[in-house]
């Protein structure tokens, strides 16, 4: 038999990184939602070569105490939860304690974080190891800069896409959180050209107009409704308004964005027979929910979660968007009884 060895914690990092840090995107979605964890109105992407040169994330949120520094880059280390009921009522985007250890495993990483005005603290990883630490006066707030990502994990790096390919997959992330967020003004450069920049002042529909341009935002109608257990609100396209894709499909659960096919169809659903088949309307779905009616440790990313009472959500959804679509007679009323 061989000997069974504990893998170093350089090596177990780099193997959660192989599931949470797919491509640059990956790296995009974890800092922001650590920017939108802590509290920033303000969050600045700049991506170099797509991300695979240089990625930095600038937020003026809560900062991090010197002395947390280095904790918080070890895996499973968060001052978001501390106990197992805390997982079953997750208020935060983060939980797992897991980004930062990944990305400082497959990268090299400069922090610099204040979590006042004038006391901040610098340091630079390589590798997942801490090379250096230092004070410096700083603005409150978190700027974190990853560079050389997957430099030490080749097959992860040959498996990295066209500029264009992880450009659109990083500003596609990047509208999603904006649009899950419009009380943050966020922007997006690639190199010095400004691709995302939203107001941050609360509205949804400037949000949208911000993604998917002020023509589309402008003929949105806003829907909303709620039952005993959940709320839904947000703008849908109308049915003349339509894609090829359901790229345009964003769902927020509480503020997070996730996938599922089944609430795509219930929006669908709400059109009844209005849209061709094959094409998908433009939509924003927030639904807000006690947390406890959410498991959203699921997958790695994230991205996918388990939502009790599925199907009630889903009629919801449909329900709340037949019914602003029939108010502005687009729906006849024969199609209501379907
Ligand atoms: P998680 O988000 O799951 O807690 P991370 O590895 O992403 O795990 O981050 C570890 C910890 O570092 C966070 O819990 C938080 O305390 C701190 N942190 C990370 N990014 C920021 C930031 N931009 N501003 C303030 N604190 C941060
Ligand atoms: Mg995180």
């Amino acid at each position: 038999m061989p000997k069974i060895i504990e893998l170093s914690e350089a090596l177990s990092n780099q193997i959660a990184a192989g599931e949470v840090i797919e491509r640059p995107a990956s790296v995009v979605k974890e800092l922001v939602e650590n920017s939108i964890d802590a509290g920033a109105n303000q969050i600045d992407v700049r991506v170099v070569d797509a991300g695979i040169s240089r990625i930095t994330v600038t937020d003026n949120g809560s900062g991090i105490d010197a002395a947390d520094v280095p904790i918080a880059f070890k895996r499973h280390a968060t001052s978001k939860i501390a106990t197992v009921r805390d997982l079953f009522a997750i208020h935060s985007l983060g939980f797992r304690g897991e980004a930062l250890a990944s990305i400082a495993s497959v990268a090299d990483v400069t922090m610099e974080t204040a979590t006042a005005d004038g006391q901040g603290t610098s340091a630079r990883l390589t590798g997942g190891q801490m090379i250096n630490q230092h004070s410096l006066p700083l603005r409150r707030g978190t700027m974190i800069d990853v560079a050389n990502l997957f430099y030490n994990t080749p097959a992860r790096l040959k498996y990295v896409r066209s500029q264009t390919t992880e450009m659109s997959h990083i500003a596609d992330i990047m509208s999603r959180l904006a649009l899950g967020h419009p009380d943050i003004a966020f922007t997006l450069r690639n190199g010095d050209k400004l691709a995302i920049k939203t107001a941050g002042n609360g509205d949804l529909q400037q949000a949208i107009a911000a993604i998917y341009g002020v023509g589309t935002a402008r003929d949105m109608l806003a829907f909303a409704g709620d039952n005993d257990d959940f709320g839904v609100n947000g703008y849908v396209s109308l049915p003349d308004n339509t894609r090829s894709a359901r790229n345009y499909l964003t769902l927020l659960i509480n503020g997070r964005y996730f996938r599922n096919n089944q609430l795509v169809k219930g929006i669908i659903a709400g059109y009844g027979s209005k849209l061709m088949v094959g094409r998908y309307p433009i939509a924003v779905v927030n639904i807000q929910l006690d947390p406890q009616l959410v498991d959203v440790n699921v997958h790695p990313t994230k991205q996918e979660v388990r939502i009790s009472k599925e199907n009630v959500l889903s009629d919801l959804i449909t329900d709340s968007i037949r019914q602003q679509l029939s108010e502005q007679n687009l729906i006849p009323d024969a199609l209501h009884n379907l």
